[in-house]
């Protein structure tokens, strides 16, 4: 390692690694240092039942990922990413044993929302949808560092996209394209009334349209390994069971670049109070099963989706979804989101054998145990589903912490996303990666554009560390 390194990285989640790959390629030195054995943050794969059961604890679907501009900006293909689509990305069923899909066609979703809704759907997204590749770009940029690309999309987006989810589904009389799109915004655990819910709702939506909702062949460690491949070829190092407490830890450096949560990020540097009024939201229960066959879905479009949304209702989702982020309490009936890998890549489990995991929302810190509403909720729609249960893995808010520690009282999002904190994280600035030590920089989820794995707030980041080096 040179006497002085221009860049060290602490954290090797996406976004971590991403920032890290990004400074390298641009010629400078850089040294990574993981807290965990592996790399990979929310992008792992354990066994974490049996053997030959490869479970993703975190991540598993990746919309954002695969149309992350970052991501395709790298060839990650060569360093051993392959994307795998299901034969839908999602389906969304209903207790009559029909689903509402999210479809790569429009027409295929639209159809199963019913005649009445069909039309005012295609409406919303095919505009946007035709100029997709450009409004990922500017939107995923924000705040912007340079003009937007395509201003015209970017102002039709945010006219849609800034009001409430509850203000986008009036456009729909009946209850099936509600219920789906609903599920879509619990994805980052918002209130369905809050601001700017439903750009998260059109998000996952259109990028669905565009490149599916894809698992990564062998599970979510392969798109951490392909990252950490990369960047070791482009001569950086990565140090891995080395939590960081202090700068002092640390080897002398121009810029350290943090993808850690904020008030971890301020007392390792000496920040004192800057990221006290962020705040954390709420957790989820996870459970990773082994199944000796496939999820006996009622509705057939479930047993070929990758993402399985079980709510059912729009009303439904908001009653759970409120339970854990403004009761302070577990909901009764939890709304779930499901993905099943193995559908799509045989990879995860031994033949005729089943990965699947479900998680369901609780408050920040909750320490109940969510199995059993879990399960009675998936038994509703997939009626024999615990009989095929060969081993389950629960992991409630302390789990989740304790793997991670950048998910503060089980908070996934890494920082509540309701109100202006959804956008304006982890606080109101033009320049969300920077803070007031000029060589100390913020580059983790609790950034715009915030959760998921797609590696863009690294990218960001490493936007901003580039232009103070050279400066200086
Ligand atoms: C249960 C669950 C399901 C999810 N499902 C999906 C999904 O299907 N699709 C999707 O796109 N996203 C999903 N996500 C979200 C996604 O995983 C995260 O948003 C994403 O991983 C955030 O990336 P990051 O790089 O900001 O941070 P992380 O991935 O959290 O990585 C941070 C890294 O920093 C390390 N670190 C923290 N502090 C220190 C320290 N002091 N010293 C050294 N290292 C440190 C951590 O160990 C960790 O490796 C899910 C998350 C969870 C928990």
């Amino acid at each position: 390692m040179p006497s002085m390194l221009d860049v060290v990285v602490v954290g090797a989640g996406p976004n971590g690694l991403t920032a890290a790959v990004e400074l390298a390629r641009r010629g400078l030195s850089v040294a990574l240092f993981e807290a965990k054995d592996t790399v990979g943050g929310g992008a792992r794969t354990q066994e974490l039942t049996l053997p030959g059961f490869r479970h993703d604890p975190c991540s598993a679907a990746h919309p954002l990922g695969i149309n992350s501009p970052a991501f395709r900006a790298m060839p990650l293909q060569r360093y051993g990413l392959e994307w795998v689509q299901p034969e839908l990305p999602m389906a969304h069923p209903f207790p009559d044993g029909t689903a509402a899909v999210l479809s790569r066609s429009v027409a295929e979703t639209a159809a199963s929302f019913g005649p009445r809704d069909a039309g005012a759907y295609r409406r919303m997204v095919e505009p946007l949808l035709h100029r997709w590749d450009t409004l990922v770009q500017d939107f995923m940029s924000l705040p912007l560092s340079a003009l937007p690309r395509d201003p015209v999309t970017l102002a039709r987006f945010g006219l849609l996209g800034l009001p409430p989810a509850t203000w986008l589904m009036r456009r729909f009389r009946d209850e099936r394209a509600p219920a789906l799109f609903s599920g879509m915004v619990a994805h980052t655990i918002a209130p369905l009334g809050g601001f700017a819910t439903s750009a998260i709702g059109l998000v996952f939506a259109l990028a669905g349209h565009a490149r599916g909702w894809p698992l990564a062949r062998g599970g979510s460690q392969s798109v951490s390994d392909a990252l950490a491949a990369y960047l070791e070829d482009l001569g950086g190092a990565i140090h891995t069971d080395y939590e960081v407490k202090r700068l002092d830890d640390l080897p002398p450096a121009r810029a350290y670049v943090f993808d850690t949560s904020p008030r971890a990020l301020a007392r390792i540097a000496g920040l004192g109070r800057y990221y006290d009024r962020f705040r954390y939201g709420p957790s989820v229960f996870k459970i990773d099963y082994a199944l000796d066959g496939p999820m006996p879905w009622t509705a057939k479009e479930a047993r070929s989706a990758g993402t399985v949304q079980v709510g059912p209702y729009k009303s439904d989702i908001g009653t759970a979804l409120r339970a854990a982020s403004v009761e302070g309490r577990a909901p009764e009936a939890p709304f779930l989101i499901t993905v099943q890998p193995s559908v799509a890549d045989p990879t995860r489990a031994p033949a005729g054998k089943h990965t699947f995991w479900a998680y369901g929302h609780v408050p920040n810190g909750w320490d109940g145990d969510l199995t059993d509403a879990i399960e009675r909720q998936l038994e509703r729609f997939a009626p024999g589903f615990r009989d095929l249960v060969l081993a389950r893995a629960t992991a409630g808010p302390a789990e989740l912490a304790v793997h991670n520690a950048n998910y503060v009282g089980g908070d996934i999002a890494s920082g509540s996303v309701a109100g202006l904190q959804l956008m304006l994280r982890p606080k109101l600035s033009l320049s969300p990666y920077t803070t007031p030590h000029p060589a100390v920089f913020l580059c983790s989820s609790s950034t715009p554009p915030g959760p998921g794995v797609h590696g863009m707030s690294g990218h960001n980041a490493a936007k901003a560390v580039w232009k103070r080096l050279r400066a200086s």
